[in-house]
């Protein structure tokens, strides 16, 4: 337990400035600890940092022992959903879903990008709100709505069938207020996709979203794309391999021998082109071209729920039954898999691991992402960031490369990396206080013992009063 005598009283004093002492910095970017150093958070910046004897705390200071603590920078969680259920769309789950926020912050994820959906301007309103400091939750970026084809596959997204419709729908997502575009194609014409990348890059908007099946990865990279969601899509098969697949997947469905779900997922397993990959990797890295591989949605939703019971599930606890009945695969969206899909399944899943270290040992960019949030089964918000970077670990990137993926790559991401993504003098104060060093065993990032957010700390005992508030809340809405 760290020493918070200074707390209370410091508090009702509204003390601006906080010391970290003794504490154990974790630098990332050396992947090494810097032992024994006393950090000052002013506001919501560090604005000192060194050995203890030569960096004296200014008076007032709420001084916090650190040692046998590590010190490291905030976690975002770069792939998250905050949406209604589509099969019950008599209940929205505006209250629901913001009842989550607080649960991105007891598990120390201190920002969020959210891939949009229908609730964008419940979103867009929160992330003003806990910008302005008026709610508490992690710093939110989002994408409004999801740009999509003819019939788009959730609800909120924006159908665009042309060039002009999707410089529109850009111009719209920058009114309304999005940090970025997320585009959801299925197929998409060449020149739609690039409108959409030539009116969003004007209006200085990222854009990220799945890769339409009918472009390799080269051809979206060449489109201008700036990144992609999903590991899956890092499969590299040849153009002409994949265009003849395509094209005898269409004669099919025409004759009603369409391919099941276990062919396809096999063949698309076997197209894989490890020549291909090395060369495309190689332009990701050089673009850079960011990719989030979302290991924890391939593993949970595509298999796991097939094989394991979730009901029992300590955390049910804190979500409330409409969010986990989204999760149930009986009353949710996803039906779990069974035969020879599931088996299909996981070999893709276990390639999409292999796949992710290679691209990172390419240097192509890894974002941390969960895809977190109602439908995707059991992806629980703030949970799901630490089971995540475990499998990067598991996969085979060391613990400070998994690290960098939820901290400065997210930070470089943002533009931001000169402020924020690290604990050094100057940074933005978003940060971890553990109970264990995350560069020896990744799982420490679950040993939090304090955040420090926005010039102020949230103890582990508040941390918990967190934790409580959201599971009482739940309780009290099944009990209604
Ligand atoms: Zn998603």
């Amino acid at each position: 337990m760290i020493r918070l005598a200074a707390f209370l009283v410091a508090s009702s004093l509204g003390a601006q400035t906080i010391a970290i002492t003794g504490v154990n910095v974790v630098d990332l970017t050396a992947g090494t600890i810097v032992p024994g150093q006393t950090v000052v958070v002013t506001g919501n910046r560090i604005t000192a940092l060194g050995p203890a004897a030569s960096t004296r705390p200014p008076a007032q200071t709420q001084v916090i022992d650190g040692s046998g603590h590590y010190l490291m920078p905030g976690l975002w969680d770069m792939h998250v959903h905050l949406r209604s259920n589509p099969v019950d769309r008599d209940r929205p789950l505006v209250d629901e879903n913001a009842a989550t926020l607080e649960l991105f912050l007891a598990h120390g994820v201190v920002g969020v990008r959210e891939m949009g959906g229908d609730l964008h301007e419940h979103v867009l309103r929160w992330r003003d709100e806990i910008a302005a400091g008026k709610r508490l939750g992690p710093r939110i970026l989002t994408a409004g709505r999801k740009l999509d084809g003819a019939v788009p596959s959730w609800p909120g997204s924006v159908s665009t069938m042309s060039a002009a419709d999707a410089r529109e729908a850009v111009k719209q997502m920058k009114k309304e207020g999005a940090d970025f575009i997320k585009v959801y194609y299925n197929e998409v014409e060449l020149p739609l996709l690039r409108a959409v990348l030539e009116e969003a890059h004007a209006q200085g908007l990222k854009v990220t979203g799945h890769l339409p099946r009918n472009l390799t990865l080269a051809a979206a990279l060449e489109a201008g794309l700036d990144g992609m969601e999903h590991g899956m899509y890092l499969r590299t098969p040849k153009p002409e391999v994949w265009e003849s697949y395509l094209a005898e997947g269409r004669q099919r469905a025409k004759v009603s021998i369409a391919a099941d779900g276990a062919e396809t997922t096999k063949r698309q397993l076997w197209m894989h082109d490890a020549g291909e990959a090395g060369r495309i990797y190689a332009q990701l890295a050089a673009r850079p071209f960011w990719v989030t591989p979302t290991l924890m949605v391939e593993a949970r939703v595509r298999y796991e729920i097939s094989e394991q019971k979730f009901d029992s599930d300590p955390r049910k606890r804190f979500f409330d039954p409409a969010i986990w009945a989204s999760w149930n695969p009986e009353t949710g969206r996803r039906r779990p898999p069974s035969g020879a899909v599931l088996e299909a399944l996981k070999k893709s899943a276990r390639q999409v691991r292999e796949l992710t270290v290679q691209a990172h040992k390419a240097g192509v960019p890894l974002l941390a992402g969960t895809d977190c949030g109602v439908s995707n089964n059991y992806v629980m918000p703030g949970w799901s960031i630490h089971e995540e970077l475990a499998m990067m670990v598991e996969a085979g990137l060391t613990p400070a490369e998994a690290l960098r993926t939820a901290t400065s790559n997210a930070a470089r991401w943002r533009g931001t990396e000169a402020t924020e993504g690290a604990v050094a003098e100057g940074m933005r104060a978003d940060l971890l206080l553990l109970r264990a060093n995350p560069l020896t065993a990744i799982g420490a990032t679950r040993e939090l013992e304090a955040l420090i957010l926005g010039g102020r700390i949230f103890p582990r005992s508040q941390l918990d009063a967190m934790l409580r508030a959201a599971a009482s809340r739940v309780e009290k809405n099944q009990t209604r």
